[in-house]
């Protein structure tokens, strides 16, 4: 009988992932989207949509469903559903493995600010001068309006997949989604004159142009680092998972 896996999708990662288990018979998988953005890619796999209802909810969700494993493909900074998954997970005996990506690090000509979250990000800019480019999701957008309210005068390039609810006064908004590429990014920073890019340490390819287009153009980076991973197995590749997986079903356990 095929073992039942829940994926905790919202990723590139997560999706490549459920094209992988999508004909494997070995496999029942249903993913879990979180339902924030409007329009999201769609998955090939049976797909549930909405939070669990916390830590109890997606535990009573995994007896129900008769979830034998559950992989964490969320993005690295979506810390509180991996909290949790791991939570709900020791709760009901069922293992749980992380797909994940490496941090990106600085290399040479990079000029990168670390902090350690949004407020720390907004505060490095309280005197800075010239176009900010925040590129950090629609959900964490308010230190920054916080600041455009004490600093009318410094200009903000935003962008996000779908409209924020709390846009800094008088930013100017981009409606997009990745794959980027450094030639798009490079025009994109010059013809908004941008001094500083926003950025959180996701990780990844898709986005990652922004910080070869700032190197290119000699400005600073703001990175985010992530919040603290938690203790399940992380792997960086779909197919170490399915291996795992492929464990966890002759075993039963990981
Ligand atoms: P979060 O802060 O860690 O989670 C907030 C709540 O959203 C969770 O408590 C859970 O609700 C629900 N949730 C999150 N991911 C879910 C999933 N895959 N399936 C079902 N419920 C989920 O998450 P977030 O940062 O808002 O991210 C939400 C989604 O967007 C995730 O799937 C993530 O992969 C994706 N994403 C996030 C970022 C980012 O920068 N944070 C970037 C790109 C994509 P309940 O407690 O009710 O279960």
């Amino acid at each position: 009988m095929a073992m039942r896996v829940l994926i905790l999708a919202g990723t590139a990662q997560a999706t490549a992932l459920a094209g992988a288990l999508a004909g494997d018979p070995r496999f029942q998988a249903t993913a879990s989207l979180a339902g924030r953005t409007a329009r999201p890619a769609p998955l090939p796999l049976p797909t549930r949509i909405g939070g669990f209802g916390g830590v109890a909810g997606l535990a009573a969700w995994l007896r129900e469903a008769g979830v034998a494993a559950v992989v964490d493909a969320t993005h690295p900074f979506a810390a509180r559903i991996s909290a949790h998954a791991e939570q709900a997970c020791r709760a009901t005996g069922v293992p749980l493995a992380v797909l994940g990506r490496p941090a990106w690090e600085a290399g040479p000509g990079d000029d990168w600010r670390p902090v350690d979250d949004m407020e720390a990000a907004a505060a490095r800019l309280a005197d800075w001068r010239g176009c900010v480019f925040l590129t950090i999701g629609r959900q964490e957008l308010a230190p920054f309006a916080a600041l455009a309210a004490a600093r009318p005068d410094l200009p903000f390039l935003v962008r996000t997949v779908d409209p924020p609810e709390a846009l800094p006064s008088g930013a100017t908004l981009i409606l997009d989604r990745g794959p980027y590429t450094v030639d798009g990014e490079l025009d994109l920073m010059r013809r908004h004159a941008v001094s500083v890019v926003v950025s959180k340490n996701s990780g990844g390819t898709a986005t990652a142009a922004k910080l070869a287009a700032a190197r290119v153009l000699g400005l600073p980076v703001v990175m985010v680092r992530r919040p603290p991973p938690g203790t399940a197995p992380v792997f960086t590749e779909g197919a170490a998972v399915v291996d795992w997986l492929a464990r966890v079903a002759a075993t039963g356990h990981d």
